[in-house]
């Protein structure tokens, strides 16, 4: 018997940070080069579609070339070896919790490699430029492909899911974000509310501290796995009796 059935594991910028990414409020972070207004917003987009997509073309030809790290795979090591329903919910708009294997990742601020048409809805998943050029092959209209990243003032992705996940799980963990994005800041307060147990891995407590049963400081690659790995040995040990 495991001691859960229903694990959530919300991630922020913070355990990709050990793949060499620089968290959002990093000075260097690739989005404090250009302001949040040129290129994070609807009104942005819809006034310079062109330089919007120039900007997350060359995110994308940054990422693709990155790693996961231990914290990702154990994540994988996890979902492989615990018998339990285990959900990713990630803010990161890189790719690497599938690049790690992952899988029931649900990308809430949406992610680098997809663009969706606004007239339809498709959804193309492509790591190729996107252009106002780019027709639909859906509806065949031209110029109505928008990264699909949540720009600021736009509804999160897959909430509903989400929502169902924090209400039913018997366990939150949150690794690597920094607590002051909304609605991700809200989750763990959810999952306490509805009884689950509640642990942080990031490098300092955050915001959110007094939801938490549980920190754990220092580095995700190196806190995270010792963690999934004394998950595993008790769910073994309970077997063997
Ligand atoms: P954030 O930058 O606000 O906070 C990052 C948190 O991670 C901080 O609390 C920091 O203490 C912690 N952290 C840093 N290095 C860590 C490590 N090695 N181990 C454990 N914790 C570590 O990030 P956020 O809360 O995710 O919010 C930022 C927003 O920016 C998100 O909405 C996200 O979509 C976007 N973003 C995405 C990426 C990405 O896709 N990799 C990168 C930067 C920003
Ligand atoms: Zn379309």
């Amino acid at each position: 018997m495991a001691k859960y059935n229903n694990i959530v594991i919300l991630t922020g910028a913070g355990i990709s940070a050990e793949s060499g990414l620089a968290t959002f409020r990093d000075e260097e972070g690739m989005w404090n080069k250009h302001r949040v207004e040129d290129v994070a917003t609807i009104q942005a987009f819809a006034r310079n579609p062109e330089y919007v997509h120039d900007f997350y073309n060359e995110m994308k030809k940054d990422l693709i070339k990155v790693e996961p790290n231990a914290a990702h795979l154990a994540i994988t090591e996890l979902q492989k070896n615990y018998p339990a329903k285990i959900s990713v919910v990630t803010q990161n708009v890189d790719t690497l919790h599938e690049k790690a294997g992952n899988e029931n990742i649900y990308h809430i601020h949406g992610q680098i490699n997809q663009a969706v048409c606004m007239n339809c809805g498709n959804v193309l998943t492509t790591w190729n430029d996107v252009t106002t050029e780019d027709v639909c092959q859906q509806c065949h209209v031209q110029g109505m492909f928008k990264p699909n990243i949540v720009f600021f003032g736009e509804n999160l992705l897959c909430m509903n899911e989400v929502d169902a996940l924090l209400r039913s799980c018997d366990l939150f963990v949150s690794i690597g974000t920094s607590g002051v994005v909304f609605p991700a800041n809200t989750f763990v307060r959810t999952a306490k509310y509805y009884n689950a147990d509640t642990i942080e891995f990031n490098l300092k407590a955050t915001a959110n501290n007094y939801a938490f049963d549980r920190h754990v400081i220092g580095k995700a690659g190196e806190t995270f796995p010792k963690f999934v790995e004394e998950l595993l040995q008790e769910t073994k040990a309970v077997a063997d009796i």
